[in-house]
């Protein structure tokens, strides 16, 4: 359908976006960030991250001006949402197929769209036709979509996959940084809020995106993450030289004993509070994620002991996985029980995770071998003291 030699109608194309920044004013300077490369090989229209939106000439033609406005606000959308950073972060497994991610992408942005009644074209991804729940991110809806779905390309500023039609770098006089697309979002968002509290006409979906920004939560899992790995770095690095058996290299060496390299794998402790006080989906969720960690960094089978801490009968029992901690119920909590006992052994772990809803003692005394991470489930009130690396989930 595409004639090589027709002319993008500029005209046109920017009297749609000076619609989309009139009647959305708190989207105009994200609007006006975006600049147009016009491009043979582009399907519709796509963005980079750069803020780089390419354009087909024919789909400018064949799209009315206030359809063309809405593609505008959704291409825009995506940058905004730092589709392509949080695609970045998927599992390998999900983010492969990134025409499925493109399309929960576009879920996320579509119903959002439709509710403030912009009249996206008749092929738009839609949650509610899809018989999905709406108002949900793109990582909540990926695993409920449909097993073979296929939609529109909107380019690696969405998916995160470089498209044939990207120009290269991004340091031309019409691209911008990750720095200015951080400060882009910041300014969207305050000029959102004010748009809300002024006619109170702004879409649900973009107030949750603004307070998101404004008000980040710390990622947990993220987080947790991050200490889990940094203590096993660490438990890696406490390393034994020991004289036990030469060396390969001592053959090259003769008469030199050089002292071999052990690293052994270090053992883990995970403390579970059972207290009743617990919620349980929030714990069960905390223990697949610290499995997964655990698995990743290499730290498996008879290295990790798992302790189900009851205050109530002042027991820390070793379990053999973590499937089988059960909730014991009943009053108090002290981890202080179950700390003790992950280290009272021959051979004390190297780190210990310990899973609380927060509403116990620490002990106030450093351990000397063992580093302590604290994942706080819900809302305890009292911090553990400084040296325990501390991590709040939400329940
Ligand atoms: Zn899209």
């Amino acid at each position: 359908m595409t004639e090589p030699d027709r002319k993008l109608d500029r005209t046109k194309l920017l009297a749609a976006r000076f619609r989309a920044a009139t009647d959305r004013p708190y989207l105009a300077s994200a609007l006006y960030s975006l600049t147009v490369v016009e491009s043979q090989s582009v399907p519709t229209m796509a963005v980079d991250k750069h803020w780089r939106c390419y354009v087909s000439a024919e789909f400018v033609d064949r799209l009315p001006v206030a359809q063309l406005a809405a593609v505008w606000l959704h291409e825009v959308a995506h940058l905004l949402r730092d589709h392509h950073g949080r695609a970045s972060l998927l599992p390998p497994g999900q983010r492969r197929d990134h025409h499925r991610v493109n399309v929960a992408q576009d879920a996320e942005i579509n119903d959002d769209l439709l509710s403030d009644g912009l009249p996206l074209p008749a092929d738009r991804v839609d949650p509610a036709g899809l018989g999905l729940p709406t108002g949900l991110l793109f990582e909540q809806y990926l695993p409920l979509l449909p097993a073979h779905i296929h939609s529109h390309d909107c380019g690696s500023a969405a998916h995160g996959v470089a498209r044939p039609w990207d120009l290269p770098g991004g340091n031309d006089g019409g691209s911008v940084s990750e720095v200015e697309s951080q400060a882009l979002r910041r300014s969207t968002a305050a000029a959102i809020r004010q748009a809300a509290r002024g006619r109170g006409s702004v879409p649900d979906g973009w107030l949750r995106w603004a307070d998101g920004v404004l008000e980040p939560v710390v990622d947990w899992r993220r987080a947790l993450t991050g200490a889990i790995r940094e203590a096993a770095a660490w438990a890696a690095g406490a390393v034994d030289y020991t004289y036990q058996r030469p060396s390969r290299r001592s053959a090259a060496l003769r008469g030199v004993v050089l002292p071999r390299l052990r690293q052994p794998v270090p053992r883990v402790a995970v403390v579970v509070d059972t207290s009743g006080s617990m919620d349980e989906d929030a714990l069960a969720t905390a223990l697949a994620e610290v499995g997964g960690v655990l698995r990743a960094v290499g730290i498996g089978g008879n290295r990790v002991t798992v302790l189900s801490c009851d205050a109530a009968v002042h027991i820390a029992r070793r379990v053999s996985t973590v499937g089988e901690v059960v909730l014991a119920g009943g009053g108090g909590t002290d981890m202080r029980i179950g700390i003790d006992a992950a280290v009272a052994v021959p051979d004390p772990p190297a780190f210990v995770i310990v899973l609380t809803d927060g509403f116990t003692p620490w002990p106030q005394e450093q351990l000397v071998r063992t580093r302590v991470i604290a994942g706080i489930i819900g809302g305890g009130t009292d911090e553990p003291p400084a040296w325990i690396t501390t991590i709040h989930i939400p329940s």
